[in-house]
């Protein structure tokens, strides 16, 4: 029997060497952010490439990462020059493609200043961003090489910050960084409360408290107005009420800023706290989370647009928008919500034999089907359950789909190898 024991020990072993190999074979552990602008109106967009950052340590998978999902509006690709090997890829979201859908963007061009972070390459390598047109279209928007041995980098100086949670492992962590937004530097120990209160919403609600013991959570203090930029406004990272004229709307045009911040600490999710009594926030999926702290629904907020932030999830609630979601014959990129054209692809096999789908609302003994209503529309699209947070404030759970997907990311990104 020991024996058996010690060769399980060797190749668990094996497996973490390798896996650490892998990564360090490849990579060295210090962040690389890519800034990019894209210039658009509804019909046509420009992407140019602006700048490298890089920072110490990095927060994200610590090994290859070669395949993901395409619940964002966009992926980014890092391979390797020579051997064309993929080393980091992940799906993301961010303003640009919901602004080009708006009204606003038939009648004006705007430009939205953009990131993307990976582990920093050792070796020459090339980054590839990719936008998702239609069903599983994606059209190379950038290309750009670089190379570590002669690319001009520039340094990200670190801020203060804080530990507010730091994991007992040292493999296989999930590494949260929360950043201050409208605080003064007088309000450093308000923003360091709230940011305990978010981390212990994070970390007492299921399933994130099932792996809470692999995260590290950072919050990064507020500035002295000395150090602010200099602009007019009181935002260092600039977030508005109102984006796209919905008035909740909370969002930021200058995401360079927000990775800039976060940079300060080894992060693979941003979440933005605005010190405000004001309700309102937004998620986007591997961008980040950001809401108002001092509203009385916040804590439900929080949760609703992390699970956009963290897992890719879509609004499961119908009702106005001025960004459109376009009427399509393949499945919205949403893993929570579908228009039945590929059911199979979504959670067609997590529904009890005989379920009606669509499944009608008065059926109270079914708790996974397809009800009508979800993504912004009554007709047409189809959301798991009666109620999830993803559809309401006053759900107190995710629905059973949801939940699932997320438990799955955080298998994904506590993994110590893919
Ligand atoms: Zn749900």
């Amino acid at each position: 029997m020991k024996k058996i024991y010690t060769l399980l020990y060797i190749v668990l072993l094996s497996n973490v060497l390798y896996a650490q190999n892998d990564f360090n074979s490849w990579f060295v552990d210090k962040t690389l952010r890519m800034d990019y602008s894209v210039i658009c109106d509804s019909g046509n967009e420009e992407t140019m490439f602006n700048s490298f950052n890089e920072s110490d340590y990095w927060g994200g998978e610590k090994f290859v990462v070669d395949s993901c999902d395409h619940y964002g509006d966009y992926y980014m690709e890092l391979s390797d020059a020579l051997s064309k090997k993929i080393l980091y890829t992940y799906s993301y979201s961010n303003l640009t493609k919901e602004w080009q859908s708006t009204e606003m963007a038939t009648q004006e061009r705007r430009q939205f200043r953009e990131s993307v972070i990976m582990p920093m390459p050792k070796k020459k390598s090339v980054i590839k961003i990719y936008k998702q047109d239609s069903c599983d279209v994606y059209t190379l928007i950038l290309t750009k090489v670089f190379n570590p041995f002669d690319a001009k980098i520039n340094y990200v100086n670190a801020k203060p910050y804080t530990t507010i949670l730091k994991s007992n492992e040292t493999e296989g962590n999930i590494n949260f960084v929360i950043l201050p937004e409208k605080y003064s530097e007088n309000e450093s120990e308000k923003f360091e409360k709230d940011a305990a209160m978010v981390a212990k919403w994070l970390c007492e609600t299921e399933p994130y408290n099932e792996y809470k013991n692999k995260f590290n959570i950072y919050a990064v203090l507020p500035e002295k107005p000395a150090q602010l930029t200099r602009s007019l406004t009181p935002s260092q990272m600039d977030f508005k009420f109102n984006t796209l004229n919905i008035e909740r709307y909370i969002a930021s045009f200058n995401i360079p800023q927000i990775f800039n911040n976060a940079q300060s600490v080894p992060f693979r999710h941003i979440i933005v706290l605005i010190n405000t009594y004001e309700y309102g926030g937004s998620g986007f999926y591997n961008t980040y989370t950001c809401l108002c702290i001092d509203n009385e629904d916040c804590r439900s907020l929080f949760l609703h647009e992390f699970g956009h932030a963290f897992a890719g999830l879509g609004d499961e609630y119908e009702g106005d928008v001025t960004y459109k979601v376009k009427k399509s014959n393949c499945e919205p990129r949403y893993p929570n919500l579908t228009n039945l054209t590929n059911f199979s692809q979504k959670w067609e096999n997590l529904v009890t034999e005989g379920t009606p789908i669509p499944t009608p609302i008065n059926r109270t003994d079914i708790e996974i089907g397809a009800y009508e209503g979800g993504g912004y529309t009554t007709k047409g699209i189809y959301r798991p359950s009666k109620n999830c947070r993803m559809r309401s404030k006053d759900a107190s759970y995710y629905c059973k789909i949801c939940y699932k997907i997320i438990e799955e990311t955080l298998q994904k990104q506590t993994a110590t190898k893919k």
